[in-house]
C-alpha cells in the first residue's frame, strides 16, 4: 500500500505554536458579556479579581487581539509533551471500507491522559507569577484534576481538588495519581464547605455534580489566603490555551496540502472543540473555507441540542458570574448511569455563540453507541480512547459511512482528546451489558430550566 500522507504527522519543536489564537477577534458578533449577578451590569476585571488570576482575567476579557503570545516558560513545559501528532486513521478507514480520509489529533500522550494539561500549565504559571501559593478546583472524570496536579507539582503550588463523588468512587486510581503529584482530593459534595453541607442536607444521597464541586472549590478559594479557583473548561481563557491543538493540527495538515471538509469534536464545556476549530473557524468566518464543524455531546446531557441560550450561572451554588450560553440550567444533574464524562450543564460562551450563529452544528449520541465506536476504534487503531473522545469517534465513523454511500472522499478531522485507562468501570459496564442509555424527558429538562435566573 502506498501512503499519500504518513500515519503520523509529527511537527518539530520549532513548529510548536508561539502564540494562542483568539477567535473572538474575527467574530462578526461577540458572545454577550459576563454579568455580575449582584449588579446585573457587565463584569469588569475588578469583579473577577477575587476569584481569578489577573493575567487570566485579561485573556478572558480580550476580544481584540487575534494572537496572544505564549510565554517561553509555558512553551518549555509544552515541549515535554508537544507538539502532539495528527494521525491518519488508515486502519479504521480500511475497516469501514470508506473513501473518506480520517485524521485525528491525539492529545492523550501525557500522564494526565488528555488535552487538559494545555490549559493547566498556563493557569498555574500565571498564578505562580502573581505570587499565589494555593489553587482550588473541581474535577469530574478526573483528567482536569490530574493535569492541574501535574502543573502544580512543577510550579510548587498547593492544590485542593473537589472531585465529583461518583467519579471519586468509580475511579480510585485517579485519586491516587492526583495525590502522587501532591494534590489533595476531597469527594464532593463534602462537609468541608458551607455550600457542600447545604447540598448534602437537601440531597444526602447525591452522587454530586460538576456544578456542586465548582461551588465548593470557589468557596474554599475565597476563604483561603493567596488562593484562587481555576477552571478546566468553559471559560474563554481555557479555550484560548487549547488553541495549540488547532494551530498544530492546521500546520500538520498544511504540510501535506490537506484541507479538512469536516471537523468534529466532543463537547463537554467546549474547550477542546473550541481549541481545535479556532484557527479553521477564522477561515470560515472570513469566507475562506466552508468547513462543517460538528460538536458532539451525550444524549443524557444535551446542552447544545436541547438546552436554552440564556444567561446562567456556571455552578449549582449560583456564585459565578452569569454567562450567556447554551445551558440545561445550573440545577441540572445528569443521570448517575451516565458514564462517559461530558456532564457539564452549560457550554463555552464562544462555542455557544458560534453555534447560535450557525457556524457550528451539534449532534447528541447515546452512550452505548459511543462505546460501540470506542471499541471499533481501539481494535483498528490500537489506542484505547477516553469515553469523552469516543463521542467524536462515533460521529467521525457516521460521516465516513455516509461517504461510503455517496462515494465522496471527504477529509474528516476529529479530536481524540484522551485515553481511557481510567474509565475501565465504564468499559466493564459496556462489556457486561449493564450500560444503559438514558435520555432525559422534556419534564426532566424543565426542572433544570426552572433553575435559570430570571434576569430580563
Ligand atoms: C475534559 C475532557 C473533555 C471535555 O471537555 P471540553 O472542555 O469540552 O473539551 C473531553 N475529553 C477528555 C478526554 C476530557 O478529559
Amino acid at each position: 500500500m502506498k501512503y499519500d500522507v504518513p500515519y503520523k504527522i509529527f511537527l518539530t519543536e520549532e513548529e510548536l505554536p508561539k502564540q494562542w489564537h483568539n477567535v473572538r477577534a474575527v467574530m462578526k458578533e461577540l458572545p454577550d458579556p459576563f454579568i455580575n449577578p449582584a449588579t446585573l451590569q457587565p463584569c469588569t476585571a475588578d469583579d473577577l479579581r477575587p476569584v481569578f488570576c489577573d493575567d487570566l482575567i485579561a485573556q478572558e476579557l480580550n476580544t481584540t487581539d487575534l494572537y496572544i503570545d505564549i510565554p517561553e516558560e509555558i512553551r518549555d513545559f509544552y515541549r515535554m509533551y508537544r507538539p502532539s501528532p495528527v494521525v491518519r486513521a488508515y486502519n479504521l478507514e480500511k475497516a469501514l471500507d470508506t473513501p473518506a480520509k480520517i485524521y485525528y489529533k491525539f492529545e492523550g500522550q501525557n500522564t494526565s491522559g488528555s488535552h487538559k494539561l494545555n490549559s493547566a500549565v498556563a493557569q498555574v504559571y500565571y498564578a505562580k507569577k502573581q505570587g499565589l501559593t494555593h489553587l482550588t478546583t473541581e474535577t469530574g472524570a478526573g483528567q482536569w484534576g490530574t493535569a492541574l496536579a501535574m502543573a502544580c507539582a512543577f510550579y510548587n503550588v498547593d492544590l485542593t481538588v473537589f472531585m465529583v463523588k461518583v467519579s471519586a468512587e468509580q475511579k480510585p486510581h485517579r485519586r491516587a495519581v492526583i495525590q502522587t503529584y501532591g494534590g489533595k482530593v476531597i469527594a464532593s459534595p463534602s462537609d468541608t464547605t458551607e455550600v457542600g453541607r447545604k447540598i448534602l442536607a437537601e440531597n444526602p444521597n447525591t452522587g454530586g455534580s460538576l456544578g456542586c464541586a465548582i461551588s465548593e472549590a470557589m468557596e474554599l478559594a475565597l476563604k483561603t489566603d493567596n488562593c484562587r479557583y481555576v477552571l478546566g473548561s468553559v471559560l474563554n481563557h481555557v479555550l484560548l490555551h487549547q488553541t495549540v491543538i488547532g494551530l498544530e493540527a492546521k500546520t500538520a495538515l498544511d504540510k501535506y496540502g490537506v484541507e479538512p471538509d469536516i471537523i468534529i469534536g466532543c463537547a463537554g464545556g467546549g474547550s477542546n472543540l473550541g481549541g481545535l476549530i479556532s484557527p479553521f473557524m477564522e477561515g470560515k468566518i472570513l469566507n475562506q473555507n466552508d468547513i462543517e464543524f460538528i460538536a458532539v455531546e451525550p444524549a443524557s446531557c444535551p446542552s447544545l441540542t436541547r438546552g436554552k441560550y440564556a444567561y446562567d450561572f456556571g455552578d449549582t451554588g449560583k456564585t459565578t458570574p452569569l454567562m450567556r450560553m447554551y445551558t440545561l440550567g445550573s440545577g441540572f444533574i445528569p443521570s448517575p448511569n451516565h458514564a462517559g464524562g461530558l456532564r457539564y450543564h452549560g457550554m463555552s460562551p464562544i462555542v455557544s455563540k458560534l453555534y447560535h450563529d450557525g457556524y457550528i452544528t451539534a449532534r447528541s449520541v447515546e452512550q452505548t453507541k459511543v462505546f460501540d465506536a470506542a471499541i471499533e476504534f481501539a481494535k483498528t487503531e490500537g489506542t484505547l480512547p477516553a469515553p469523552e473522545s469516543s463521542h467524536a469517534i462515533k460521529v467521525a465513523i457516521d460521516e465516513a459511512l455516509k461517504c461510503k454511500e455517496t462515494g465522496e472522499a471527504k477529509n474528516i478531522l476529529f479530536g481524540l482528546t484522551g485515553t481511557g485507562y481510567f474509565d475501565m468501570s465504564a468499559y466493564t459496564a459496556y462489556h457486561d451489558g449493564t450500560m444503559t442509555d438514558y435520555i432525559p424527558t422534556d419534564e426532566d429538562l424543565q426542572k433544570g430550566f426552572d433553575s435559570l435566573p430570571q434576569i430580563d
